[in-house]
C-alpha cells in the first residue's frame, strides 16, 4: 500500500521511518495531479478520468481496478492520448502501491504511444518515472527527470505540476541528506501551492517539511508545521492522512526524547486506525510504541508492543520495515541478555543490509556494529567488541560529514550565536537600564537633599527673622515703656500698669495703694550742681527707691523729679511704711557729684483704694494732694491722703 512505496527504497532506509511522508506526498499529488486539463482530452473520457481521481482519493487500488476496467471496456473509443493518460495514471497507482516493475511497464506503454512530454500528461509521466528511479536508488537520473518536468511545467505555466516537480526534488534531496537543498525546494513548492490556494497540497507539504525541520533539530518549526497539517486533515476529515501526520509528530517527539508525548501521539494513531477502519496501519504505532518504551527503559512494555507489531505484521513486506523491527528486537534481546536471540536478529540484519552497501545504509550499519559490539561485551569477547565499535566510529565519522550533520551543526552554531548575542544584548540593556536607574536615583537623592537644605535654610532664616522681630519688638516695647535717664518705667507705662492693677484689685476686692513722691528743692540742686549733676542725683534717687519695690509693685518716673509707686495688695498703712523707708534711704544717701557730696530729701503722698475712691484719677489726685500737703508741712515727710 501507499506507505510502502518509499519504504522499500534504498535511500529511505537511511531516513528510517520518514519514508512515510514521501508516500503521503506522492499520494497527495497523485490525487490532485490527475485533474489537469489535458492538451487533447477526448470529451467522452473526462468523466471517467475524474471518477478515477475520486477513487484514488479513497484508495489507489480501487482507482487502479476502475482504470483497468475502463481500458478493457472502452479501448476502442479511446485516442492514443487518452490511453497514454490512463497508462500514466495506472503507473502512478502502481508506484503508490509499491509495484515498480508494473509501474515502469505502464510508463513504457505510455511512451510507446509517443506522448509529447511537454504536455501535462507527459510531465506527470516524467515525475512518475523519476520517482521509480529514486525508489530504485538512482537519484541522479531521477533528478534529470524532475528537472525536465520542472522546465515543462514552467513553460506550461502549470503551478500544480511545478509544485510537484519541486516537491519530488526536495524529497529526493532529503533522502540523500542534502537538507538545505531539500528545504529550498520545499519552499519553492510551497510558494506555488500557496499561489493556487491548494490547501490540501500545502498540508502534505507541511508534513514533509516538518520532517526536514526535525532532522535539522528545529523542533519548534517541525512541531508547528506537523500540527498545522494534522489540524487541516482533522478539520477536513482526512483521518487517514491525519494518521500519518500523527506518526510524523510522534517521530519528532521521539527524536526530542519527549517520550510521554511520543507515547500519547502513537496512542492517537492507534485510535485513528480503529476509527477509520485502517487497522492494517496499526503496526506503525505498535512499532513506534515499542521503540518509545525501549528508549524510555520500559523494556517489558516495549516487548509487549513489539509482539503486537509482529502479530499484525507477521511477514515483512519490504526490507526497511524488517530492518527497523529486527534492530529493535535485537536491542530488546540485548537488554534482556538473550545473547543467542540477539545474535540471530543481528545476523538477519546483516543479511538484509549486505546488498545495499555501507554508504547507502550508513545509520543502519552504525547501529548494527554498535549492537554487535554490545553483544561481544556481554560475551566478554573484548577484542571483537573493540573492533566493532571501531567500525561504528569510522562510519559515524562519515555520517557526521554528510550535509545533514553539517547543516545541523551550522544551525546549532547559528542558534547558539544568536542566543549568545541576544543574551549579551539583554545583559547590556540590563546594565544600561541599571546604570540609568542608579543615576536617576542619585540625581533624585541630590535634588531631595538640596530641597531639604533649602527648606532648612529657609526655616532657619525665617526663625532668625522671627527671633529678631521678637527681640526688636521687645526692645522697642522696653524703649517705649522705659524712662531713658533712670531706666524706670515711664509715665505712660506706669499709668497703664497702675490702671490695670487697680481693676484687678477692685475685682478681687483687695487692697491697692499708691505713693507719689517729689524731690525737694530740686531747682537748687540744678543750680548748685548743674543740670548734669541733677541727672546724676535723679539716677541715684531712682536706684535707691527701686530697692524697696516688690515683685508686683512698679516704680515709674512720671515727671522731672516726680515718681509714682504702685503697690497692689497694700493698705495705706503698709504703703506708709514703705514710703518712710524710701524717704529715710534718700535722706541718708550721700550722693557724690563731681567729687562733692550732695544730700537730698523727698516728700511723699499716699492714697489707697476705698469703696468711694476707686478710680485711678481720684486716687492719683488724692495722692498728689497728700504730697502737696507734705510739701506744705515742711517737706521730707509722708502724708496719707484723707479718705473722705
Ligand atoms: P519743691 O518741689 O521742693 O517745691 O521745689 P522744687 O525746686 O523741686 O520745685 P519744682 O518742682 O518747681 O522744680 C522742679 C525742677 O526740677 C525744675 C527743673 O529745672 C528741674 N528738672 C525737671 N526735670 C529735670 C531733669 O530731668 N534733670 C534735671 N537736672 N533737672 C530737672
Ligand atoms: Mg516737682
Ligand atoms: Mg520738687
Amino acid at each position: 500500500m501507499i506507505n510502502r512505496i518509499k519504504i522499500s527504497k534504498v535511500a529511505s532506509i537511511r531516513a528510517k521511518f520518514f519514508n512515510i511522508f514521501a508516500a503521503i506526498i506522492c499520494m497527495c499529488f497523485s490525487l490532485n495531479g490527475n485533474s489537469y486539463t489535458f492538451e487533447e482530452p477526448s470529451a467522452g473520457m473526462q468523466k471517467p478520468f475524474s471518477q478515477i481521481d475520486e477513487l484514488n482519493k479513497k484508495d489507489p487500488a480501487l482507482a487502479l481496478a476502475f482504470s483497468k476496467k475502463l481500458l478493457a471496456e472502452h479501448h476502442q473509443q479511446m485516442t492514443d492520448f487518452d490511453k497514454a493518460t490512463i497508462f500514466s495514471k495506472m503507473a502512478l497507482h502502481n508506484l503508490i502501491l509499491g509495484h515498480y516493475k508494473v509501474s515502469q511497464g505502464l510508463l513504457d506503454q505510455a511512451y510507446a504511444l509517443k506522448v509529447d512530454l511537454k504536455t501535462d500528461t507527459g510531465i506527470s509521466m516524467l515525475l512518475t518515472q523519476g520517482s521509480i528511479m529514486d525508489e530504485l536508488g538512482n537519484s541522479e537520473q531521477a533528478m534529470e527527470k524532475y528537472l525536465l518536468a520542472e522546465k515543462y511545467a514552467k513553460a506550461n505555466e502549470n503551478s500544480k505540476l511545478l509544485a510537484e516537480s519541486y516537491a519530488y526534488m526536495a524529497y529526493s534531496y532529503s533522502m540523500n541528506h542534502k537538507d538545505t537543498l531539500a528545504l529550498k525546494h520545499y519552499h519553492q513548492a510551497y510558494l506555488q501551492l500557496e499561489k493556487i490556494g491548494d490547501e490540501l497540497g500545502l498540508a502534505y507539504l507541511k508534513a514533509e517539511m516538518a520532517n526536514s525541520y526535525s532532522l535539522l533539530f528545529d523542533d519548534i518549526n517541525a512541531i508547528k508545521l506537523a500540527t498545522e497539517a494534522s489540524d487541516y486533515f482533522k478539520k477536513h476529515q482526512y483521518y487517514f492522512d491525519e494518521l500519518f501526520v500523527q506518526n510524523v509528530l510522534a517521530k519528532i517527539h521521539l527524536r526530542k526524547k519527549d517520550y510521554s508525548k511520543a507515547e500519547a501521539t502513537y496512542l492517537r494513531v492507534i485510535e485513528l486506525t480503529k476509527e477509520n477502519n485502517k487497522t492494517e496501519y496499526v503496526y506503525l504505532a505498535y512499532l513506534g510504541l515499542a521503540d518509545t518504551y525501549h528508549r524510555s527503559q520500559q523494556h517489558d512494555k516495549a516487548r509487549i508492543f513489539w509482539h503486537k507489531y509482529k502479530e499484525v505484521n507477521p511477514d515483512y513486506e519490504n526490507p526497511a520495515a524488517e530492518i527497523g523491527a529486527i534492530v529493535l528486537a535485537a536491542k530488546l534481546e540485548i537488554a534482556d541478555d538473550n545473547i543467542n536471540a540477539a545474535i540471530e536478529a543481528l545476523t538477519r540484519v546483516e543479511a538484509i543490509l549486505a546488498p545495499l552497501g555501507k554508504h547507502n545504509a550508513l545509520s543502519w550499519y552504525i547501529q548494527l556494529y554498535d549492537l554487535q559490539g554490545k553483544v561481544a561485551i556481554i560475551k566478554e569477547d573484548y577484542k571483537t567488541a573493540y573492533f566493532k565499535q571501531e567500525q561504528a566510529r569510522e562510519l559515524l565519522k562519515i555520517y557526521y560529514n554528510t550535509e545533514r550533520e553539517t547543516v545541523r551543526s551550522k544551525y546549532k552554531v547559528m542558534f547558539d550565536t544568536d542566543q549568545a548575542i541576544l543574551t549579551n544584548k539583554l545583559l547590556e540593556q540590563d546594565k544600561a537600564l541599571n546604570k540609568a536607574a542608579l543615576e536617576n536615583a542619585v540625581q533624585q537623592q541630590k535634588l531631595q537633599n538640596m530641597i531639604i537644605i533649602i527648606i532648612l535654610l529657609f526655616v532657619l532664616v525665617l526663625f532668625y527673622f522671627i527671633y529678631r522681630q521678637i527681640l526688636n519688638s521687645k526692645a522697642l516695647q522696653k524703649i517705649a515703656n522705659t524712662d531713658t535717664l533712670t531706666e524706670l518705667a515711664n509715665r505712660r507705662y506706669t499709668f497703664i500698669y497702675a490702671q490695670k492693677m487697680l481693676l484687678q484689685a477692685i475685682k478681687a476686692k483687695q487692697n491697692f495703694a499708691m505713693i507719689i513722691f517729689d524731690v525737694d528743692h530740686f531747682k537748687q540742686v540744678n543750680e548748685s550742681f548743674g543740670h548734669a549733676g541733677g541727672d546724676i542725683a535723679l539716677k541715684e534717687i531712682s536706684s535707691t527707691a527701686n530697692k524697696y519695690v516688690r515683685a508686683h509693685d512698679i516704680l515709674g518716673r512720671i515727671g522731672g523729679e516726680e515718681f509714682l509707686l504702685i503697690l497692689p495688695e497694700a493698705s495705706s498703712a503698709q504703703a506708709y511704711e514703705i514710703a518712710e523707708r524710701i524717704r529715710h534711704a534718700i535722706e541718708h544717701k550721700v550722693i557724690m557729684v563731681n567729687s562733692k557730696p550732695l544730700q537730698i530729701t523727698a516728700s511723699f503722698g499716699i492714697a489707697q483704694l476705698t469703696d468711694k475712691q476707686d478710680s485711678f484719677k481720684q486716687l492719683f489726685n488724692n495722692a498728689d494732694m497728700a504730697l502737696f500737703q507734705a510739701k506744705d508741712q515742711g517737706r521730707n515727710q509722708t502724708v496719707i491722703a484723707n479718705e473722705t
